[in-house]
């Protein structure tokens, strides 16, 4: 495994995306992804799953000999659980249904038009003084966004789409400059760069499939790390196998050629990109 180091956090370059993932799936998945080396997983209020990563994470501790120390937990609140008075009651939910004493890392899932920035982050920074969040950060901030939102609290993150078909060199380059982690989501465009003959022939010259060239191509950024959702064995396997090579300085500017601004996530609440 490799780690973005930032903030003074340790996030392991490859964690385990849960959206969609519900019920006994979901705890299997996240007991089996932990057996398998997973450290980091990623969930959220609005995906009515945390009782069951919770119970994945303790089966899968229990089992493989795991310290709570060792892992990382995001979870994100939700858009109706933004102001002041939701976001700490909301927290305490998210834990109890999680079964943790603590959450790694707490997300503005969307940015507010209704509820002030401010008012939100301000009652965060409480839950990071009570010890119950190590780490804040946002989702789906553009650069202004980010921008205003470094100027009232230290983030850890700004967890954004990206993958070889959606470029997001502007939020790079201010996670270099910030110290910050860029934590890309559907880094596989949902299982569309397996239909992609570049990403496809680099893989060949390396015994990769083009999803692990993708994952691999995100996490060579040293601020960045991915958060596929795999519910599969072999998929989980091979997406954490992607440490035992390197895309040259070639290889990554053609995959980053490939960028045509295919965003998947865009729902009707989004900011203006
Ligand atoms: P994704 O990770 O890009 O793609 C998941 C799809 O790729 C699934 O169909 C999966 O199939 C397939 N897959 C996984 N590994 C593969 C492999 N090695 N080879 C071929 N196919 C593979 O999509 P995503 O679920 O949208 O994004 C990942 C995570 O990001 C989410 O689960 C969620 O945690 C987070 N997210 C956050 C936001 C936000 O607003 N903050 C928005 C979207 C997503 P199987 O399931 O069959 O293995």
């Amino acid at each position: 495994m490799e780690y973005v180091e930032a903030q003074g956090a340790r996030i392991p370059k490859i964690g385990l995306g849960t959206w969609m993932l519900e019920g006994e799936r979901c705890r299997e998945t996240v007991e089996r992804a932990l057996a398998l080396g997973y450290r980091h997983v990623d969930t959220a209020q609005a995906y009515e799953n945390e009782a069951e990563v919770g119970a994945g994470l303790a089966a899968g501790m229990a089992r493989g000999g795991i310290l709570r120390d060792e892992l990382f937990v995001t979870t994100k609140l939700s858009m109706d659980n933004l102001t002041r008075d939701r976001v700490g009651a909301s927290a305490r939910e998210s834990l109890e249904r999680l079964a943790l004493d603590r959450i790694d890392l707490l997300l503005i899932h969307w940015p507010s038009e209704a509820v002030p920035l401010r008012e939100t982050l301000e009652a965060m920074l409480r839950l990071v003084e009570q010890r119950l969040v190590r780490h804040l950060g946002v989702s789906n901030f553009t650069p202004p966004l980010l921008e205003e939102a470094l100027s009232i609290a230290p983030l850890l993150t700004n967890q954004v789409e990206h993958h070889p078909f959606l470029g997001q060199d502007r939020l790079l380059e201010m996670a270099e400059k910030n110290d910050l982690c860029l934590t890309a989501y559907s880094p596989l465009a949902r299982g569309r760069v397996e239909k992609s003959d570049v990403l496809r022939s680099i893989g060949e010259a390396h015994g990769k499939s083009a999803s692990q060239v993708a994952l691999r191509w995100l996490t060579q950024h040293p601020n960045e790390c991915a958060i596929p959702k795999a519910s599969s064995e072999a998929h989980l396997r091979a997406n954490l196998d992607i440490f035992d090579f390197a895309l040259s300085a070639g290889e990554m500017r053609r995959i980053a050629g490939l960028a045509r601004g295919e965003r998947l996530i865009d729902p009707a609440w989004a900011p203006r990109w």
